[in-house]
């Protein structure tokens, strides 16, 4: 929502619905979806996710476990990786934090051109969808290779 107010376009809460599950997807909201448009009066945007317990319960899931016998493996399984990653704790969110080197003009100017950012106005379009903030500190990250273009 912030997105859209950040670039000029009036939207309330109504206008960005979110709809789970294959079943109520296709079987009950699309067909009041596709009233709403023939009414002219319809969302600017439709968060459709098919899965209506997350992915380990998808459409696409090809197992055969409860609800139930899920949630377990999935906390175990998070048990593990904390644990696992607690052995490796110290130090592993510091290195975020440590200020960003700066890179000259030409190295700042070869990585905003691999953004596909050649100009200052596309520099100033901030979506954070890499989670910066702003471009300008995804730029920073590349040089100091604690990022890469993969996400443009
Ligand atoms: S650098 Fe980050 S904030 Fe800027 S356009 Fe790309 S994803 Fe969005």
């Amino acid at each position: 929502m912030q997105q859209f107010r950040r670039f000029g376009v009036p939207v309330e809460r109504a206008d960005i619905p979110r709809v789970e599950g294959a079943s109520e997807v296709y079987s009950e909201y699309f067909p009041i979806l596709k009233e709403d448009i023939r009414r002219g009066q319809a969302p600017v945007l439709v968060d459709i996710l098919n899965c209506l317990h997350g992915c380990n319960v998808g459409p696409a899931t090809t197992h055969h476990l409860t609800r139930y016998q899920i949630d377990r493996a999935m906390d175990k399984r998070k048990k593990a990786q904390i644990e696992k990653q607690g052995q490796q704790k110290k130090g592993l969110f510091s290195k975020g934090k440590e200020p960003f080197d700066e890179p000259t003009r030409e190295e700042a100017e070869r990585i905003w051109q691999s953004l596909h950012k050649p100009t200052e106005e596309e520099r100033w379009i901030n979506c954070q969808c890499c989670g910066y903030g702003v471009c300008e500190e995804m730029m920073r990250a590349i040089y100091a290779e604690r990022n890469h273009q993969r996400l443009h």
